[in-house]
């Protein structure tokens, strides 16, 4: 491997022992970028990778509110600034116990390359809490996200770091905190943060987009291999927005979704969720207080599987993550293998570890990465920036026919990338390649700090 590649991913090991999620998304984004370091020894006098896996700036916090029995409750609040050399930070906020400064920092790496993909103007960010809103009342989630922001807004604004949703914040909870922001600084600021509701300055089609985006990304690449969605079955993990844009993309398409999953266990619906009724109740499911996709099996007398996953229970054609970060693992990998799919596409961030994405290649199915399928989410993130910037609104098609295009280009320029640099077709290095120049020449030009 190149010197300085090496030397730098064994200190960025050393340096960050503690943090596992972290590491392993740096080392699967630099070993793909070996031959642009080779091609660039002006990189390593500027000390440019040792740069970029150092967040600009961490705020980290306490959250203090108070539960519905009158305790008070303490959590810790974060906003990872990973790298801002693009534009304002960019990337959701997470409110799950599972939380860490290492998950958030493997979050925000990944943001830095995925909101490069887009090509529109956005740096790398992510935040969030071990705040757990399963089973808090409506009233609780409002003083928590009150709490939040009243340490937050003071380190966010339209033209500095613009939150947004992921695990756990959806269109409520941005609500909540768009309102404290507002009252704390008493100004009409609503580009501060994305993902809110269309009628105080939300892009119409962001619920959707990550899903959509993702559908669009595998018809380009489908239209590649002459093949389509059509007629094809999905094995699909989460019951989240993401996995309910995706679904209802696919039944769109033409496609059938087969399997969705909560922490507890998967769901397997032989005849697909592809009616209306279907779709709409994963919402409905999703906004009720326990949150359990076995619901899905009793409303439509289906079967659900305790404590397992879909991916060495159940044949598909395609198969698509939806739900968190490795919830596929090797022997997960040898499952899908052996079933015979040929295609896999992560839409959560880092569904899958190393060694099993290494082996789903290595044995030729194709593999589409998280930070190009899932870029459609962030990708409307800026669109509603820009309409927020230019007090409009543009309508639903006109969002959706600009999130088609540029999940095409994704596809074209991971192509591109990977070809030029000698890995042929892989859309996994395809996508760091493609993601990290834009960031290296714009860090370049900005001179060193
Ligand atoms: N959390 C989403 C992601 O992982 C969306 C971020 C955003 O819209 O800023 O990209």
């Amino acid at each position: 491997m190149n010197t300085y590649l090496e030397r730098v991913l064994k200190k960025t090991k050393e340096k960050n022992a503690n943090e596992p999620e972290f590491l392993q998304t740096v080392e699967e984004v630099l070993t793909s970028l070996e031959p642009l370091i080779d091609a660039h020894p002006e990189y390593e006098q500027a000390a440019l990778l040792e740069r970029l896996v150092e967040p600009e700036r961490i705020i980290q916090f306490r959250v203090t509110w108070e539960d519905d029995n009158g305790n008070i409750q303490v959590n810790k609040g974060y906003r990872v600034q990973f790298n801002g050399a693009l534009g304002p930070y960019k990337g959701g906020l997470r409110f799950d116990p599972s939380v860490n400064l290492s998950v958030l920092k493997f979050l925000g790496f990944e943001q830095i390359f995925k909101n490069s993909l887009t090509t529109l103007p956005i740096g790398g960010g992510k935040g969030g809490s071990d705040f757990d809103p399963l089973g808090k009342s409506d009233k609780e989630i409002m003083r928590f996200c009150q709490a939040f922001m009243s340490e937050l807004y003071r380190h966010i604004g339209p033209s500095l770091d613009v939150p947004a949703g992921d695990i756990g914040v959806g269109g409520r909870e941005i609500g909540y905190l768009y309102g404290q922001y507002r009252r704390l600084k008493n100004i009409y600021e609503n580009g501060v943060l994305t993902g809110k509701d269309p009628v105080y300055g939300g892009s119409l089609g962001r619920p959707s987009a990550t899903g959509y985006g993702a559908l669009y990304y595998v018809q380009e690449v489908m239209k590649h291999e002459k093949d389509t969605v059509k007629g094809k079955t999905f094995a699909i993990s989460g019951f989240g927005n993401v996995a309910w844009g995706t679904i209802k993309k696919i039944a769109q398409l033409g496609g059938k979704a087969i399997t969705i999953s909560g922490p507890n266990g998967y769901v397997y619906d032989p005849d697909g969720i592809i009616t209306d009724e279907k779709i709409d109740y994963l919402l409905e499911m999703r906004a009720s207080k326990d949150m359990d996709v076995k619901m899905y099996a009793d409303k439509f007398g289906c079967e659900f599987f305790e404590g397992k996953k879909p991916w060495d229970q159940v044949k598909a054609d395609i198969y698509m993550p939806c739900a968190t970060q490795n919830e596929v693992h090797l022997e997960d990998a040898k499952a899908i293998v052996n079933s015979g799919a040929k295609y896999y596409f992560e839409v959560s961030n880092m569904p899958t570890t190393n060694e099993a994405l290494a082996y789903l290649q290595e044995h030729g199915v194709i593999v589409g990465p998280a930070k190009a399928v899932n870029a459609g989410g962030v990708a409307v993130s800026a669109l509603e920036m820009t309409q927020n910037a230019m007090r409009l609104a543009w309508s639903e098609e006109e969002v959706d026919a600009r999130l088609k295009e540029i999940m095409q280009n994704i596809v074209r320029a991971s192509y591109e990338a990977a070809n030029a640099n000698g890995f042929k077709d892989d859309l996994v290095k395809g996508a760091n390649l493609a993601g990290f120049m834009k960031i290296a020449d714009a860090m370049m030009k900005q001179g060193i700090f």
